[in-house]
């Protein structure tokens, strides 16, 4: 980020369920960070996954963002309408020689770690969301690659870590807001997936590029997404993007200790707006869940 950069922050919920508390508390720490450094703060509506993403689940989160209190401007990004500038994203990768095919279902991947797991030489890598992919396909020539995919074998693209790294000569940084400089730990998060089997791109490539176009100078995010930050300062860096400052804030969490999650109906924004509580309500309300 240039130091002349207008301050310019970002809430991006997927529309595949209602948002609950905890996107609330996230929407609002972007939404006041910008009101206190005159900045601006946009929605971004990630709805890459045609399978889970909802009009109606859109509609509700604008109804409940309103309630809250929040003002973007408009048109708003969806994902949905832009896959030609992560496709652009994909292809240099690709000219980079960074991404290799990947055919594996969920139950190859589960039974070559099950079967690794058994030889202590070679136990799986854990990472910070479970363990790694075991790089089945890493290794298969341009051959085999080409075999599988004429006979229409669905892939993915991942990309090599390894490679990646090999690429960054000096070590790479990326600010928190709170603690400064942080040195980037990529590796953790393996070999990602960068474009889907179902389509054409991911969560992590389509974020960072989309994060670059608009101009986002602060990414406010859950603690969740920790690690993704470290890896979205690897993606910059190879796409030649610019970076942000990011903030992690804690999640909330209830009573026995469970992240909240779309699913339980009674802690959604619009539940909690239908039973008559009011947005100034809320604050109190996170306190709870902190
Ligand atoms: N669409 C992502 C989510 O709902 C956004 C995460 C991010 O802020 O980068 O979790």
């Amino acid at each position: 980020m240039t130091q002349s950069a207008k301050i310019t922050t970002r809430f991006a919920p997927s529309p595949s369920g209602d948002l609950h508390l905890g996107h609330a508390y996230s929407a609002k720490l972007n939404y006041d960070f910008t009101q206190q450094h005159g900045g601006t703060f946009i929605l971004r509506i990630e709805d890459i996954d045609h399978l889970r993403c909802k009009a109606e689940y859109e509609q509700s989160i604008l109804d409940d963002l309103t309630w809250l209190g929040l003002k973007w401007p408009t048109p708003i990004r969806r994902q949905s309408e832009h896959f030609t500038d992560y496709q652009t994203g994909l292809e240099k990768l690709i000219k980079m020689g960074l991404l290799y095919p990947c055919f594996c279902t969920r139950k190859d991947i589960k039974k070559e770690i099950d079967e690794s797991s058994r030889a202590p030489h070679m136990r799986p890598k854990l990472g910070p969301e479970g363990i790694l992919y075991p790089g089945i396909c890493r290794g298969l020539t341009t051959q085999e690659q080409q075999q599988k995919i004429a006979a229409g074998i669905p892939h993915a693209l991942r990309l090599d870590m390894d490679k990646a790294l090999s690429l960054v000569k000096e070590p790479l940084y990326w600010t928190d807001l709170k603690t400064g400089e942080q040195q980037a730990d990529p590796e953790r998060l393996g070999d990602v997936v960068l474009a889907r089997k179902d389509f054409p791109t991911s969560y992590h490539l389509s974020v960072v590029i989309d994060d670059h176009i608009q101009n986002i100078t602060h990414v406010i995010r859950g603690q969740d997404l920790y690690y993704a930050s470290h890896f979205h300062r690897l993606l910059q860096h190879l796409l030649g993007l610019n970076t942000v400052t990011y903030d992690h804030h804690p999640l909330l969490i209830t009573k026995d200790g469970n992240r909240l999650a779309k699913r339980d109906k009674s802690i959604t924004i619009k539940s909690i707006r239908e039973s008559g509580v009011g947005p100034d309500q809320l604050d109190a309300i996170f306190k709870e869940y902190l």
